[in-house]
């Protein structure tokens, strides 16, 4: 019997490790549909990143050619820029981020980082520039660091530790008996929804992309403990161009600029005090935030 479960739960936990594994990208990228057909060009060179400019050239992009979801996108994102992206659900937010990440071809114009189309560029150069904190952080069952240094190779602990710093998450993992050495996951120390996030920003913090992209971090999360991940993630955002889509619009005023997308366009773009006086779109759905908070 014995001979028989042990290889059988051995090989479990490997599927179920290898999944998380896929997961943690796929709830963001459904990585496991990623169409076959995106290869490197032959002779691609990696991508070479400075400031992190991000453009999209009158991009149009549907998954079924029958049904667009993307019909002429221009933004062109400056370094260092913090832009928001807000719109209804389904208005292809998410899609956006997947076409930045070349995990689909757009159908017409063009997505330039740093001026270089991203269909010209190794795959595996360009998603290590981007940085992403998805909805909500898988953790494997093991250590906390091996949790974070997850997100580079070869990564010392004083690496680690100050990127568990600079997500606000070290002095947590330092008040836990076995510190960095605490197994995580189901079946170790279970972590509050905002202590996963925390361990995601340092696991992306730790590649050290000039771009990152948080889509809906911290959505899943409560008002109050998103309020404590906010400071996290603009520690994080310090020094790289951010594109944040949003779903609670208290979270993205700040931002240097605001998108609205919807219908496959972008209707309104502008800061948050642009938009609010111009009184369409945007200041529609923050009234409505406002009045669903109170
Ligand atoms: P948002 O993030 O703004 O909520 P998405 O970018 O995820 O929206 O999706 C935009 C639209 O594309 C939605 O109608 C969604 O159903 C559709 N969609 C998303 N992913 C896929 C996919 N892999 N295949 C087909 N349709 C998809
Ligand atoms: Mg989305």
């Amino acid at each position: 019997m014995i001979q028989i479960t042990m290889p059988l739960n051995f090989l479990g936990s490997v599927y179920r490790e290898i999944r998380q594994a896929l997961v943690d990208m796929g709830e963001m990228f459904d990585l496991l549909e990623q169409p076959a057909e995106i290869q490197d060009k032959p002779g691609a060179a990696p991508i070479r990143v400075n400031g992190g400019a991000v453009s999209f050239d009158n991009v149009a992009f549907g998954y079924d050619p029958e049904r667009p979801i993307l019909k002429g996108i221009s933004l062109d994102v400056q370094p260092g820029q913090k832009v928001a992206i807000v719109g209804p659900s389904g208005s292809g937010k998410s899609t956006i981020g997947r076409l930045m990440f070349r995990f689909y071809d757009v159908t017409d114009g063009a997505i330039r980082i740093d001026g270089q189309d991203v269909r010209d560029v190794t795959q595996d150069s360009l998603h290590a520039q981007i940085g992403v904190v998805p909805q909500d952080t898988v953790l494997f069952n093991d250590t906390i660091r091996y949790n974070i240094a997850y997100g580079r190779d070869g990564a010392s602990q004083a690496d680690i530790e100050a990127a568990a710093r600079s997500a606000q998450i070290h002095d947590f993992i330092t008040s836990l008996p076995e510190g960095y050495d605490t197994a995580v996951g189901e079946r170790g120390l279970k972590l509050s929804g905002g202590e996963k996030q925390r361990v995601g920003i340092a696991r992306t913090l730790l590649k050290n992309p000039p771009i990152l992209l948080l889509d809906e971090a911290t959505s899943a999360l409560d008002t109050e403990t998103e309020r404590g991940i906010q400071t996290a993630l603009e520690r994080a955002g310090e020094g790289r161009t951010v594109l944040t889509i949003a779903h609670r619009l208290s979270t993205i005023a700040d931002a240097d600029r605001i998108v609205v997308l919807e219908d496959g366009h972008i209707v309104e773009d502008g800061t948050h005090a642009d938009l609010l006086s111009r009184g369409g779109r945007y200041a529609g759905l923050w009234a409505r935030q406002e009045a669903e908070a109170a």
